[in-house]
């Protein structure tokens, strides 16, 4: 069987990539905190949804974090599946615990509200409607909040909500293979790519300095603070994940990169930011292997190849 084409995949926010970092080394608020679990957990619940997608056939398109602005307001999808004849548009949701709804307004066990995903949901669809109309179709939308946790149960829903339980994952794929497209609709994907806006994570993200960061190398795989070896690879203490010295460096210059996307690399400041090894001159090894030397004396600095 042919697989379906993936259009706009699913990538790591590089916001969700910023917070992890600074988690790590600033102490962030608890707002802060609450905001990172939360962005962490939608994450993961959309990778599992595209999991899940995995198994669609031959024509489907899908794309996924699409962002379009329409009528001055910004919109953001979590995925969208298009054929030539019918859009599929997903609101992933990754609740984990026990809800319910009564007259309409959604609790947790507890009795806390929370917003109606529903409503979410078609103000969603809505805003793709109008935006679908401008770009001249009149294409109908198909549109669900799915729910990915298989902790997830929800009681006293109200029959024929537009909504996918993590039970009914199977019969969902089956029925959209079964109703499978013959052919794909090019144009309306290459009409949402050029229309996705792309947001700077910084101005999103908590803002940090420099000097207020932890220095030091960080496991790749918990997170740790990494101590000092003369070895030729890392041990964490914490979880004993080994890591050749090399390749804990060039992840740290990544690191670097990622959070200062404005200052220079240089042996000096990333022998500042690794903080545990002890030559500078390993720093500039690794630097002058991986990147590229740009100026020449004070002004000499590093950029990617
Ligand atoms: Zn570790």
């Amino acid at each position: 069987m042919l697989k379906m084409v993936i259009a706009k995949p699913l990538y790591r926010p590089l916001k969700l990539e910023i917070l992890y970092y600074l988690s790590i080394r600033i102490k962030l608020s608890s707002n802060e905190k609450q905001y990172y679990l939360n962005l962490k957990k939608g994450y993961e619940g959309e990778r599992e949804f595209a999991s899940w997608l995995k198994d669609l056939s031959d024509n489907y398109i899908i794309l996924y974090d699409v962002l379009l602005e329409h009528n001055n307001s910004l919109f953001q999808i979590d995925a969208l599946v298009l054929t030539p004849t019918i859009v599929y548009l997903f609101e992933i949701k990754n609740y984990e615990g026990d809800f319910y709804i009564e007259s309409d307004i959604w609790y947790t066990s507890t009795g806390n509200e929370i917003k109606n995903p529903i409503l979410q949901l078609r103000r969603c669809e809505s805003a793709l409607r109008s935006f679908l109309q401008s770009c001249g179709y009149t294409l109908p939308i198909n549109s669900h909040v799915v729910f990915t946790n298989s902790e997830f149960a929800l009681f006293q829903a109200p029959r024929n909500q537009p909504i996918i339980l993590p039970a009914q994952r199977n019969r969902f794929i089956k029925d959209l293979n079964m109703n499978a497209p013959h052919s794909k609709n090019y144009t309306l994907a290459k009409q949402f790519m050029s229309a996705h806006l792309q947001q700077s994570p910084y101005n999103l993200a908590p803002k940090f300095d420099y000097n207020s960061l932890k220095k030091g190398i960080i496991c790749a795989t918990c997170g740790a603070f990494l101590s000092p070896t003369k070895n030729v690879q890392f041990v964490c203490e914490h979880c004993g994940h080994k890591e050749k010295i090399d390749t804990s460096i060039l992840r740290s210059i990544r690191e670097f990169e990622i959070l200062f996307p404005n200052k220079k690399i240089t042996t000096n400041i990333i022998y500042n930011w690794c903080k545990i090894i002890y030559s500078k001159k390993t720093i500039r090894r690794i630097l002058s292997k991986n990147y590229m030397i740009v100026g020449h004396g004070k002004a000499a600095h590093y950029v990617p190849k």
